[in-house]
């Protein structure tokens, strides 16, 4: 979709009803597609020519009504689980089935879905070193945003001081014994493990076993590089390109069929795990021990979601953000059921692209920022770290803290789009500033429903850079390289 929610007003359009790339039908107007001699943007052109000759097909076409009452009933859906899983915690347990169904289908597009997009991310631009500036964007705005989001972590914590003085000593005392670390891991590895752990994230030596294990970083390196030398090879590779082109708008329309079931599929995800909690009995008095920590994260995540990212969103776009946010609810309350933004890619992508924003900048922006854009974990693993401190009583200086802000950006990157990822990572957090490991346990307890909260975080956040970087996106006409 080309144009954007102009001043807020949603562009319903799906995917199909128009050029797959707007610049691409204005070039066509100029450059004649030669027989034999096609550059690739010529073969989208008369794809796209093709699409806007067929008949329309009006079946998974929506108007904003019945998009809007899909959003309610998501939502109608996650208050009534909540309010099952609380009265009949053991029957809410038995839907768990349901939601892992749901959540298998929307992970079984994620890979493919990222192939296709960035793929066609790339090709839309017509030459790869088109991606420079709005690459550097991106990359740019996400590391200023996570940095943002963490000092707002590290200034909440300081100010609530939700450790100080508020936990029971013998619930310290049970932890100091030892608690069970995420992963089986015993120890933090170290700064340059971790940088070294960053690097070898982009690259795979098995683009297979990457797939089977959805880590989408590598799969967008080599798609970038694929799709880039694509741009060069031209009319040897235009029907990959339209075979890829195509199959992105068909898995999209999976998406859309897909989120049909979504309160359904929501439903049985919540209820089964506030169910769980619930059922254990322990959950209510756990929160009350520690109550200010949970608050203080969740203000900080409301401050970053709330305030930070709208007036981001409003100051570069000149729209109004809460349109635009209300726009993505669908992917937001999609992050929130899940608790991981891979699972919700597909669902973001798709509001992404009906709420308007660039094709362009969704295509490749969204996939990424899934992967190391984590607003949210990041400013958990701040705020979390400077807590178990405040809790045990350890003295952290101010270049302590300045650890803190460094490794909680370097971790949130680093941290996978899956259920509780935040945890594993904030070993290196608590490591790089000699905390003792074992209190992670302290956390434990709360983690699961603060990792929907921060999860549906990095969600807008991605969803806000994709709207950022794609005013960025030049509308000049793609150059192919001779
Ligand atoms: N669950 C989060 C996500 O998928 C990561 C985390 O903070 O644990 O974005």
């Amino acid at each position: 979709m080309g144009e954007g929610v102009a001043d807020g007003q949603m562009n319903y359009m799906r995917v199909g009803d128009e050029p797959f790339h707007p610049k691409l039908r204005s070039h066509s107007s100029r450059v004649p597609c030669e027989v034999g001699k096609k550059p690739l943007f010529c073969v989208a052109v008369k794809r796209q020519r093709r699409a806007m000759d067929a008949p329309r097909d009006t079946s998974m076409t929506e108007s904003p009504k019945h998009n809007q009452s899909l959003t309610y009933w998501i939502a109608g859906a996650i208050v009534a689980a909540i309010a099952v899983a609380l009265t009949a915690p053991e029957f809410a347990v038995h839907f768990e089935i349901g939601g892992e169904l749901f959540l298998r289908a929307l992970k079984m597009i994620v890979v493919p879905l990222v192939f296709t997009s960035v793929m066609c991310g790339v090709l839309g631009l017509g030459d790869v070193r088109q991606l420079g500036r709005p690459g550097a964007t991106a990359v740019g705005y996400y590391l200023c945003t996570t940095v943002l989001a963490v000092v707002i972590g590290l200034i909440v914590v300081n100010v609530i001081r939700p450790g100080v003085g508020t936990v029971d000593p013998a619930v310290l005392e049970k932890f100091a014994q030892g608690a069970e670390l995420p992963n089986g891991q015993t120890e933090a590895p170290g700064m340059g493990v971790v940088l070294e752990n960053l690097a070898l994230m982009l690259i795979t030596d098995n683009l297979f076993a990457a797939a089977a294990d959805t880590q989408l970083l590598p799969i967008i390196v080599f798609t970038i590089a694929i799709g880039a030398l694509m741009t060069t090879m031209m009319d040897r590779v235009r029907s990959i390109a339209t075979l890829v082109t195509e199959a992105n708008d068909l898995l999209l329309r999976f998406v859309l069929a897909l989120m049909k079931l979504a309160p359904i599929g929501i439903f049985c995800l919540v209820t089964a795990r506030f169910g769980k909690a619930h059922a254990d009995g322990r959950f209510f008095e756990e929160i009350s021990q520690i109550g200010w920590y949970f608050a203080a994260v969740i203000i900080g995540l409301a401050i970053h979601g709330f305030i930070v990212l709208p007036l981001i969103y409003y100051v570069v776009t000149k729209k109004n953000p809460y349109h635009y946010m209300g726009a993505m609810s669908q992917a937001l309350l999609t992050a929130f059921s899940t608790a991981s933004s891979s699972a919700t890619l597909p669902v973001t992508l798709e509001c992404a692209e009906s709420a308007g924003v660039s094709k362009r900048s969704t295509e490749f922006v969204i996939p990424l920022g899934a992967t190391i854009n984590m607003d949210g974990t990041a400013l958990y693993e701040a705020a979390a770290a400077i807590f178990i401190a405040q809790a045990i009583g350890f003295d952290l200086t101010l270049s302590d803290q300045l650890i803190v802000a460094v490794t909680a950006t370097l971790a949130a990157i680093g941290a996978a789009g899956i259920p509780e990822a935040g945890l594993v990572t904030m070993l290196i957090v608590l490591g790089a500033v000699g905390l003792p490991l074992e209190y992670l346990g302290l956390i434990l307890a709360v983690d699961w429903l603060l990792d929907r909260f921060r999860t549906a975080v990095n969600v807008l956040g991605d969803s806000i850079g994709a709207a950022v970087v794609g005013t960025t996106i030049p509308d000049a006409e793609p150059t192919t390289p001779t």
